[in-house]
């Protein structure tokens, strides 16, 4: 085999078949099955399920004809393709933070008291890793929706007119690169103040180097949030577990839903920061940003961010107008959006 062919093979591995993969085949089967099961149980004529209607319901043809699928298609190309990079420099930063974080606490405070056994150590280390991934989406996303140079790279992602398992890799690669990086800071932190604290080296709970708990909102509810399927968690379920219904709010072109729902797995980042919205079942959606781009092309997707950024620093050195303020002088996000 030769050394390309070899390459492409194993990336298509590590996409597909890799079971902590973010786009494995087996959590694809699982979502899949999720939403058929749902859609049996939703269905108000109590007839048998005929397949070609259950198909017909989980693959609509207006969604997966739409430009914007085709756009989300080829980012998730640009995405696979460049993600080693990408993930392997925020990896090595967490691992070189952790490192750095235990050696600073085991010179300043000499070694940890506490001799923890090794299974309550890698529970704890799992949960601190799961909790230190999910906190650090929520910031990253909190950030992206408020500072107005970081908006445009993120606002690539809300042009999707239509969701489908695919819009989670419609990202800029701006936007992919700081998310790496304020996640490997994060974790690295945490899972470096653990080590120490707990006084044992173990490694976390892992499915082919995935976090275990993330793994499992990987199989149910995460490929969910980017569909049609719209599953609610309502009540305390709903301020503790991130629904997809949370997630098709946060996707809502509806200026009351603006910069809500940030987190991707929990509920709670939102619920202490004041920045979730219950999701209403009934309630019907549409997606997408006001674009004078064209929003799915490789223009409107790759480069039209970086005239936005620039346009949103320095708006006087192109000779357009300032974004209004709000009356604390601090940018909002709505006439950004308004305006954009
Ligand atoms: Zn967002
Ligand atoms: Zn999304």
């Amino acid at each position: 085999m030769s050394p390309a062919l070899d390459r492409l093979t194993r990336l298509l591995q590590h996409v597909f078949i890799d079971a902590g993969s973010t786009f494995s085949l087996i959590s694809l089967a699982s979502a899949l099955i999720i939403s058929a099961a749902w859609l049996g149980v939703r269905r108000k004529r109590r007839t048998p399920l005929q397949l070609k209607v259950l198909a017909r319901a989980l693959f609509p043809s207006r969604i997966w004809k739409h430009a914007s699928t085709r756009a989300d298609i080829g980012l998730f190309v640009l995405s696979i393709t460049g993600m080693s990079l990408l993930i392997g420099w925020g990896l090595v930063s967490a691992r070189g933070i952790e490192h750095m974080v235990e050696s600073g606490l085991n010179g300043t405070f000499g070694p940890s008291a506490v001799g923890a056994p090794a299974w309550l150590a890698c529970g704890v280390l799992t949960v601190t890793g799961f909790l230190g991934y999910d906190f650090s989406y929520w910031l990253d996303h909190y950030l992206k929706h408020r500072v107005s140079w970081l908006w445009p790279f993120h606002r690539v992602h809300h042009t999707a007119e239509v969701l489908t398992p695919l819009t989670s890799y419609r990202t800029h690669p701006v936007d992919n690169l700081i998310f790496a990086n304020i996640s490997a800071v994060i974790i690295g932190v945490a899972e470096g103040v653990v080590h120490y604290g707990l006084g044992a080296h173990v490694s976390e709970l892992a499915i082919a180097g995935t976090n275990i708990v993330l793994v499992a909102f990987l199989y149910t509810t995460i490929h969910l949030q980017h569909s049609h399927i719209r599953i609610a968690f309502t009540g305390w379920l709903g301020h503790v577990v991130f629904s997809p219904a949370h997630h098709h709010i946060h996707h809502s072109a509806d200026p009351r839903h603006y910069d809500c729902n940030l987190g991707s797995c929990l509920a709670v980042w939102d619920w202490m920061f004041g920045t979730l919205q219950m999701p209403d079942p009934k309630a019907r959606l549409t997606f997408g940003t006001v674009a004078e781009e064209d929003p799915h092309s490789a223009t409107g997707t790759l480069l039209y961010p970086f005239l936005l950024a620039f346009r949103a620093v320095w708006p006087r050195r192109l000779h357009l107008p300032v974004f209004e303020e709000n009356g604390e002088g601090d940018r909002t996000t709505e006439p950004l959006r308004k305006q954009w």
